[in-house]
């Protein structure tokens, strides 16, 4: 870690620490909400702090901040519970790439300012894990696309003012392939069709959305006709990676919590870190936070060294596998080393042990994971581990 490296994971930590751990209960027991000045100082705390869309370019205003960087600061974001982290937003990263003139000005730049909120629209009832299953259409009409679908778990819906849809051409010369387009969400046609209660609390709801005959300028077309799903891998591997850094950081903080409650807590006239089934508990999962830790620093260098992209993914898949599956049974543990008292909503663990979960689904579950891995571990061998080519 260089020391520009260690100012702003020191930055971040402080952040969390002294903007959002200490409004967890007040957001739990209100339906994940905060009133609006406290939202407003936390978002100007952060521009202050050079961390708002830490992922986008300096040049169109964001952070600038290397991927290891955005990791560092992920994981100090992941110690706080109820996503009361996602006050700091990270655009899509491969948008500025790809994006028109147009499309910088009008979605890009005021979301990189915070003027402007997306959320994705992807996901259908018949295709989550596989993404390739997407019924969601997209017809050319002149200057037009009709966009049609219903989509699900559309994540922060309710504080967006735009969404990228995913749909499958249904006509022209690349009638089949698929393509993203921004959408407005005040547009004719868009639809709350019901918002389901889901296990976190968060302000950020996930509602399923119907598209019908919704009509979009073909400047909304993100990229190229077919580029759907190369956008939507290059997402997966940065969320991935960021998702396994926001484990290691809950972990952490579980860890720590968890171990001071050890020190103090006393049974049977011993502190109950004294007994070895809660202190090898503990042991367990400072251990597991490390080497998760590891792989996720490692593979954040990787993608900013620039490695293979086949490479990166299939190490994008294994840290947010291990993270995430790491984190849960950090959690479980938690709850048990707490007793009763990790089972009260006011505590860390009861947040997190529920919260925590949804990490082995979003975003590709482990078990998706997993095939990614396998597939490239037949290709390419134990290389995906760091051992010698074959
Ligand atoms: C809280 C939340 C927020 C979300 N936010 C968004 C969002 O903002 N935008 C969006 O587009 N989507 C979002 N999603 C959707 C999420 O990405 C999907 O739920 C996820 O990809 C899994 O898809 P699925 O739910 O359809 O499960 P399915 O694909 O139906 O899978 C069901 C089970 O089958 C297993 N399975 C499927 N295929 C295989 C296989 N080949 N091998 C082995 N096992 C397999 C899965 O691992 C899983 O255990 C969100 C989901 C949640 C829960």
């Amino acid at each position: 870690m260089s020391d520009e490296d260690r100012a702003i994971q020191e930055r971040a930590r402080a952040f969390v620490d002294d903007e959002l751990i200490p409004h967890e209960v007040e957001a739990e027991m209100n339906r994940g909400r905060l009133p609006e000045e406290v939202l407003r100082r936390q978002r100007a705390r952060l521009r202050d702090l050079g961390l708002q869309a830490m992922n986008m370019p300096t040049e169109l205003g964001g952070g600038g901040l290397s991927t290891f960087q955005q990791a560092l600061v992920s994981e100090q974001i992941g110690r706080a519970t109820n996503a009361l982290g996602w006050v700091l937003t990270t655009p899509a990263g491969w948008l500025p790439e790809v994006a028109t003139p147009h499309q910088l000005e009008t979605w890009v730049e005021p979301t990189i300012r915070g003027d402007r909120h997306e959320c994705y629209a992807i996901t259908e009832e018949g295709a989550g894990s596989d993404v390739e299953a997407i019924e969601a259409t997209a017809a050319r009409d002149g200057d037009e696309y009709l966009l049609n679908g219903v989509k699900w778990h559309v994540t922060s819906f309710n504080l967006a003012d735009h969404a990228f849809f995913q749909a499958r051409l249904v006509t022209g010369e690349n009638a089949g392939t698929q393509a993203m387009f921004i959408v407005d969400l005040d547009a004719p046609g868009v639809r709350v069709v019901r918002t389901p209660e889901y296990s976190h609390t968060y302000a950020d709801e996930h509602p399923i959305v119907a598209f019908e005959d919704v009509r979009v300028p073909v400047r909304n077309l993100v990229g190229a006709e077919g580029d759907g799903m190369r956008y939507a891998y290059e997402w997966f591997r940065y969320e991935r990676l960021m998702i396994a850094a926001r484990c290691c950081g809950a972990a952490e903080r579980l860890t720590e919590e968890a171990t001071a409650f050890a020190r103090d807590r006393e049974a049977f006239g011993a502190r109950i870190i004294d007994h070895q089934a809660v202190a090898f508990m503990l042991a367990d999962s400072v251990t597991e936070l490390w080497a998760a830790r590891l792989m996720t620093y490692r593979t954040a260098q990787e993608l900013d060294d620039g490695a293979d992209v086949k490479l990166l993914h299939a190490h994008c898949s294994m840290v947010k596998l291990f993270a995430s599956e790491m984190a849960g049974r950090v959690a479980d543990r938690a709850v048990q080393v707490f007793g009763g008292r990790g089972y009260m909503r006011e505590n860390v663990a009861e947040r997190f042990f529920r919260e925590l979960r949804v990490d082995r689904i979003w975003e590709g579950t482990s078990e998706i994971q997993r095939v990614i891995i396998a597939d490239q571990l037949a290709k390419r061998g134990t290389v995906l581990a760091g051992g010698n080519a074959p």
